[in-house]
């Protein structure tokens, strides 16, 4: 999780008495538990995407409903107690860390800390003012703070980001690196920005890295140009649901069928 290049930065901020900023954008412990016997994976039964688990809790989440359950020891189709727990987000990168570094000070920001209680500016003030040594934290913590005494940040998993299903993957990886590197070394002392990734010839990566925007710009035009994503077409997604699949079937073709025939130079996708 933490590179050794990574692990003697921190190191050295520790000794300079200077602040650190680690990003990874997955919140929780573990992002994916499955079943080492016969491939059961633990997924939202609503949503259909893998839960993940939260350990202070003891509970396995969906992120994109809220739907929750008990944490699993035995597997729900075969009885195995072959249960691993694969991925990591924020928690267990804390715990890491504190593993990693005796008496280091850490504080934690994503939507499981940010309370009505413990805001946003809150966890921020005491990151900045009580000079802790470390921040965990998701995309939240990377837009425009300024914290003088920051001068390593960590990019944990540059590509979490890359491989989801969305034409605008690189731009927002591109972007949220970025910005990420931007909240180290703001003041006269330089930063250092380390960031970790399986795919280090990604443009959207190499071009963070050089923080070259034009390059970036003119390569993602020309490949969306190519593939005549947004800006050069529109993307309308309609989609239905109830209770009844061949209702949801047919009402939706016939929807299908009328757009298409109402807008002729359109190209319509129907799944
Ligand atoms: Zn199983
Ligand atoms: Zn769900």
């Amino acid at each position: 999780m933490l590179s050794e290049r990574l692990k003697s930065e921190i190191d050295n901020n520790l000794k300079n008495k200077k602040q650190t900023i680690l990003f990874l954008n997955r919140r929780g412990y573990s992002t994916f538990i499955m079943c080492r016997d016969c491939g059961y994976t633990a997924k939202c039964k609503n949503c259909n995407i893998s839960l993940t688990y939260h350990k202070f809790e003891n509970k396995l989440k969906c992120h994109y409903c809220g739907f929750e359950m008990n944490s699993l020891n035995e597997c729900p189709e075969c009885k195995s107690k072959n249960i691993k727990y694969f991925g990591t987000g924020t928690q267990k990168l804390e715990d890491e860390v504190k593993k990693s570094f005796e008496g280091i000070s850490t504080i934690r920001m994503d939507i499981d800390t940010v309370t009505k209680k413990n805001s946003h500016e809150e966890i921020l003030n005491k990151f900045k003012n009580n000079n802790i040594d470390v921040l965990i934290g998701t995309q939240m913590i990377v837009k425009g703070h300024h914290f003088p005494n920051v001068t390593l940040v960590g990019v944990i998993a540059a590509d979490s980001s890359l491989n989801i299903d969305d034409y605008r993957a690189t731009e927002r990886t591109f972007q949220t690196i970025v910005q990420a590197a931007g909240r180290a070394g703001r003041e006269k002392e330089k930063g250092r920005v380390i960031i970790q990734t399986y795919n280090p010839d990604s443009y959207a990566i190499i071009y963070a890295k050089e923080q070259n925007y034009d390059s970036f710009y003119n390569t993602e035009i020309g490949i969306r140009n190519v593939l005549k994503y947004p800006p050069f077409c529109d993307i309308i997604l309609i989609r239905f649901s109830g209770s009844d699949i061949n209702e949801i079937r047919k009402s939706s073709n016939i929807l299908y069928r009328s757009l298409k025939k109402h807008f002729t130079t359109r190209k319509w996708n129907y799944f």
